[in-house]
């Protein structure tokens, strides 16, 4: 079943799948397994927006996000027909604050997919940040897909989104250190609503998804194959 459901998704477009055991949220508690699907975003478009944000891009990142639900909504229906239970968690949605249903990063880690980066962004050890996640809960056993942790640390020796961050909300620290806060989301949100408030009303930035090493390196090896 593992097999089959990720070739299925890779046809229809995803770039990596992934399985791992997550606490759901309360609501769904019985749902403890996780199918995590990435798409990889346009490094065309991705390399225009190191100074900041296009039309193209924001246009784009609804577009991927609109796959992605519509890529979790295969996997959903395949697990049900597999007489499993699921929850598509939307690719994009504020719930409270900053926070969705439930973090597509951690299961992306737990996945053993990428880590987390001093960005807080999520770093897939293929693609660095040029990926976007969704994340189906499914209460059916899919422990045959579980692989181990990534071990990938791109972040060490690079502050180069430090740097770049125009909004200064990046502090830093890595995303080990226990109890410190990487990123000052408000500072992030209120810089995009404040700077780019013509393109998507001010909810993308790109910046620090576009100067990444993590992912013009890897870009550069998926050339060279
Ligand atoms: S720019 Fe460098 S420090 Fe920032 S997330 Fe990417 S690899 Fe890590
Ligand atoms: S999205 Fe833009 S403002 Fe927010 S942390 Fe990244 S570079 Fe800074």
């Amino acid at each position: 079943m593992i097999n089959e459901l990720t070739n299925l998704l890779m046809q229809e477009g995803a770039a990596e799948v992934g399985f791992s055991w997550v606490t759901p949220p309360p609501e769904y508690a019985n749902l403890t397994n996780a199918v995590t699907i990435a798409v990889r975003l346009s490094d065309a478009v991705i390399d225009t927006v190191s100074k900041g944000p296009t039309h193209t891009y924001f246009h784009h990142y609804r577009t991927v996000n609109a796959f992605l639900d519509r890529l979790s909504l295969t996997a959903g229906l395949f697990l049900q027909k597999h007489g499993g239970q699921y929850v598509c968690v939307p690719a994009s949605q504020s719930i409270e604050g900053f926070s969705g249903l439930f973090s597509h990063k951690e299961a992306a880690v737990k996945a053993g997919l990428g880590t987390i980066g001093r960005s807080a962004l999520y770093l897939s050890d293929n693609f660095g940040p040029r990926v976007r996640l969704a994340t189906v809960l499914t209460d059916l056993d899919l422990s045959a897909g579980f692989r181990p942790l990534s071990e990938n640390n791109p972040c060490d020796g690079c502050s180069a989104c430090v740097t770049a961050c125009p909004a200064m909300a990046i502090s830093g620290h890595s995303f080990s250190e226990k109890g410190i806060h990487i990123l000052d989301r408000s500072a992030c949100s209120t810089h995009m609503k404040q700077a780019y408030q013509k393109i998507g009303r001010g909810v993308v930035c790109g910046i620090c998804v576009s100067i990444c090493p993590a992912g013009k390196i890897n870009k550069q090896k998926t050339i060279a194959r």
